[in-house]
């Protein structure tokens, strides 16, 4: 394309703008169609090329934008808080402070309230003013927030001391459990685990010590209260109870959840690197297998069965696993030990002792008990060693 115009008196005639003309004819044409006299009066040298200089920087700056455009990508940060996902769409040249204005958009709290526990820059919490193309984000971050709405921070201060536990479980279905735990298609399942799950030690077995399996969420970390840090939501005497566990039995985690949050939980609770004692390895969701069952439909369970066919020492003789909910033990009923849930963390911080009370319990049978097949988990408060000795 040729752009041309024609300057009439010293002045360039709108009419006459004709950048679609290629021809000098074509222009006395187009500026006789103004009826302008001025323009009837076009001498050739009175027209001008559209500065050619011009026209070739536009589209240059043009060429660069469709460049620096086609450099920019779309990412998607999956934010997890309050136990649900937002994705988040952004560009890679957003910045933090941007990516934390796109969450408050979604999630309503405020941008100063927010704890992006994950998303770091050279080991550090990445400060606002950092790109996202710097942060060598991974497709489908999924990025752990914690925080409040003014809303939560509200309703926090007027909730009720006692409320009641509104729990997904089956607590009186021990017959249900028996022929679970006994099902040929089940006990199948089992092994397709043990024969595809992949499980990456962080520490080595000991030699005569006893297993406990530990569920997270609501056993050792409320991950839906509103919370300023992740450490408000940890269950108290964590850290107590783990130590004094370690003594007698080497420690899996086991939640119903991704390896990747499982990990990241634990660092933020200073589980994983303690000094103070060590966890053997974490199993994830996809350890665990999936149950039918008539009144509930299909539930995902953990069977302890995958532990015990990796490591031969370990039997439901030896064995203890903790979980706030029931159906998790449906293959291994005699095994579970149904803790006390711990919710409403802003609350119960102060008075929770349950892992207080359990470690107690621990070190007893692990004392006392030569073969867990024998105890009663559900009573486990009134175990008496003596009884048992
Ligand atoms: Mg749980």
């Amino acid at each position: 394309m040729v752009a041309w115009w024609c300057q009439c008196a010293g002045k360039r005639c709108s009419a006459a703008i004709c950048e679609y003309v290629s021809t000098l004819s074509d222009m006395s044409k187009q500026c006789c169609q103004t009826k302008r006299l001025s323009c009837q009066k076009l001498r050739v040298n009175k027209l001008i090329p559209t500065s050619k200089a011009k026209t070739t920087k536009r589209l240059a700056n043009n060429n660069k934008c469709l460049h620096e455009m086609a450099d920019i990508k779309e990412i998607v940060i999956v934010v997890k808080w309050s136990g649900k996902e937002y994705p988040v769409d952004l560009a890679d040249q957003d910045t933090v402070e941007v990516l934390r204005h796109e969450i408050y958009r979604k999630t309503q709290v405020r941008p100063d309230r927010q704890k992006l526990i994950n998303l770091k820059h050279k080991g550090k919490p990445a400060p606002d003013n950092l790109k996202l193309s710097q942060l060598e984000l991974k497709p489908n971050f999924k990025l752990m927030m914690v925080g409040s709405t003014e809303a939560d921070i509200e309703d926090a201060c007027s909730l009720p001391d006692d409320i009641g536990e509104v729990i997904d479980d089956f607590d009186d279905a021990e017959e249900r459990e028996e022929s679970v735990a006994n099902s040929a298609v089940y006990l199948a399942k089992v092994q397709r685990r043990v024969r595809d799950y992949k499980i990456t030690e962080l520490s080595p077995p000991r030699e005569g010590k006893k297993l406990l399996v530990l569920d997270i969420d609501y056993t050792l970390f409320d991950h839906r209260s509103p919370a300023e840090t992740g450490t408000e939501l940890m269950r108290p005497y964590l850290h107590e109870f783990l130590q004094s566990a370690y003594e007698h039995y080497d420690i899996v985690i086991w939640s119903a959840t991704s390896m990747r949050w499982i990990e990241e939980k634990m660092r933020l609770l200073g589980v994983s690197n303690n000094e103070n004692y060590k966890i053997m390895f974490y199993l994830d969701s996809n350890a665990m297998i999936s149950v039918h069952m008539p009144e509930r439909g299909v539930v995902d369970v953990k069977p302890l069965g995958v532990i015990w066919s990796l490591y031969k020492q370990y039997s439901s003789t030896n064995t203890i696993m903790f979980d706030d909910i029931r159906r998790n033990f449906l293959m291994n009923p005699k095994s579970g030990l149904k803790i006390r849930p711990f919710r409403q963390a802003h609350l119960n911080r102060s008075k929770d002792k349950e892992l207080l009370k359990l470690s107690d319990y621990l070190r007893n049978i692990a004392l006392h008990c030569n073969d867990f097949n024998l105890l009663n988990h559900r009573k486990w408060e009134h175990y008496d060693p003596k009884k048992n000795s």
